[in-house]
């Protein structure tokens, strides 16, 4: 089993300091359902910032999209969605409890020892029905993935974008499952959110920007600080491999329950256009001016979950550590990713250190997610934002009344440097950019 930090330490700083809060919970929470508080809200916009920036901001070969989540069924159809997106599923007989078979070792169940039933099939697509009579035909499916929108508007895309493959088209947006056995908190839910590349290349070709991606997502997740012992890659089998795929590849993290899937990378070939190029029977395919040929493009796709990254860079960045004889709980995460960049943090609530504090904060507000916290002690406020991972503490005393200077406090370090009120945005930017504390530019200017 993991050594890493046990999954209800993360739950409750969750809930403790406002990432996440059960859904609904005044009613009692709704089972697998799950609520991002302030922090949280921060914490994913960031990671999907991170991912985006990566996939299509600093790339020239993607174009992201927006596609809606409900989609003619047809699409689930020709996707296959409808006739296999399922799991096989066993109920027991006395208690109802039901599993996926293929989480299940004896044919007992294992909560009263009684009888299962035969496994059964399970499709997983939420149905609801569009309009205000409900019958068969105006039935339509919450998306399990957002990988179809990127589909149906191959052509559309790239028409528009004037770009020739190797072309990508990425999104990041809601999916729906109707999961079996839902649980470990945030890991498996039924609603969550999907960053997926779709990235379409020339039959041939497609082993290299296969392995080509397999690395580049691997190594997003270190380059954002996920330590290397805790992942790792994991090709599937081919009795594993979904009905699409040619090849796969998951990134797995060592969650506190074991080695699990943090992301997917699947070669599905030309199935998806095929499928879609038939059922809607508009060939769906490129023509490259190049060589003169067409063809139907082969698909890459890395398909990865917010809340799953999010899991895993809290649990990665969790530390518990005894500084000066007292145990701090800190969130060594990602500058990128901490929730808030800086807190503004006046020594008291004296009145003559208020407006100076406040003329900080307002300075600091337009550049970066920063917080006001002048309430109880300098060190549990300290403690406060160990806890959510803020990177910097700015302290206002009565010595920057007189000098104009602050201190500036390194989470990580603990390192204190006293900064002129105008150099700060500077010392923040440098820490944002993962340079070391002490060798920030504005080491310089700690002199009175
Ligand atoms: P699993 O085997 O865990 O059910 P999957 O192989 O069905 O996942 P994909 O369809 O490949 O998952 O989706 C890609 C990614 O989306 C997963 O690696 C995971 O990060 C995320 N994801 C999938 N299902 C869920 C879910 N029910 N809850 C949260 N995240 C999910």
């Amino acid at each position: 089993m993991s050594k890493s930090v046990e999954m209800e330490k993360i739950v409750s700083l969750c809930k403790r300091r406002g990432f996440v809060f059960p859904s609904s919970e005044i009613y009692g929470g709704l089972s697998s359902c799950w609520d991002y508080g302030p922090v949280g809200v921060e914490l994913k916009r960031n990671i999907k910032d991170a991912w985006w920036k990566n996939i299509v901001q600093k790339r020239d070969d993607v174009v992201g999209l927006e596609s809606s989540i409900m989609m003619h069924p047809q699409v689930w159809k020709a996707s296959g969605h409808i006739d296999s997106f399922a799991d096989y599923m066993v109920e027991c007989k006395e208690c109802h409890l039901r599993w996926r078979v293929d989480e299940i070792s004896g044919t007992k169940c294992s909560q009263c020892g009684r009888e299962l039933t035969k496994p059964r099939m399970f499709n997983l697509m939420f149905k609801t029905f569009m309009g205000p009579v409900e019958d068969e035909a105006s039935t339509i499916y919450l998306r399990p993935e957002t990988a179809q929108g990127m589909f149906v508007n191959f052509e559309n895309t790239v028409t528009i974008s004037r770009k020739k493959l190797p072309l990508g088209i990425a999104q990041i947006g809601k999916s729906f499952r109707n999961e079996i056995t839902p649980g470990n908190f945030i890991f498996r839910t039924r609603e969550f959110e999907h960053m997926e590349l779709e990235y379409f290349v020339k039959p041939g070709n497609d082993k290299e920007w296969f392995d080509y991606w397999v690395k580049e997502r691997f190594e997003w997740y270190i380059g954002l600080g996920i330590r290397k012992e805790n992942l790792r890659l994991r090709q599937h089998g081919k009795e594993e491999l979904a009905h699409y795929a040619k090849d796969c590849y998951d990134v797995e993290y060592l969650f506190p329950m074991g080695w699990s899937e943090l992301e997917g990378i699947a070669n599905r070939g030309d199935y998806d256009l095929t499928q879609h190029g038939r059922a809607s029977k508009k060939e769906i395919s490129y023509y490259d001016d190049e060589t003169g040929q067409r063809y139907v493009p082969y698909i890459i796709e890395p398909s990865a979950g917010v809340e799953r990254s999010f899991l895993a860079f809290l649990i990665d960045a969790y530390r518990e550590e005894e500084v000066e004889g007292e145990k701090r709980v800190v969130l060594r995460l990602h500058p990128s990713l901490a929730p808030l960049k800086v807190a503004v943090l006046p020594l008291s609530r004296n009145e003559k250190l208020t407006p100076l504090a406040k003329e900080v904060y307002k300075q600091l507000c337009p550049g970066f997610m920063t917080c006001y916290d002048d309430s109880q002690s300098i060190g549990r406020r300290y403690r406060r934002q160990d806890e959510i991972g803020t990177p910097l503490c700015v302290t206002i005393d009565f010595e920057s009344l007189e000098d104009n200077q602050v201190t500036v406090r390194d989470r990580d370090s603990l390192a204190q440097i006293r900064v002129p009120v105008s150099g700060l945005e500077k010392v923040i930017q440098a820490k944002l950019a993962g340079e070391p504390f002490e060798a920030s530019p504005l080491w310089a200017t700690r002199e009175k």
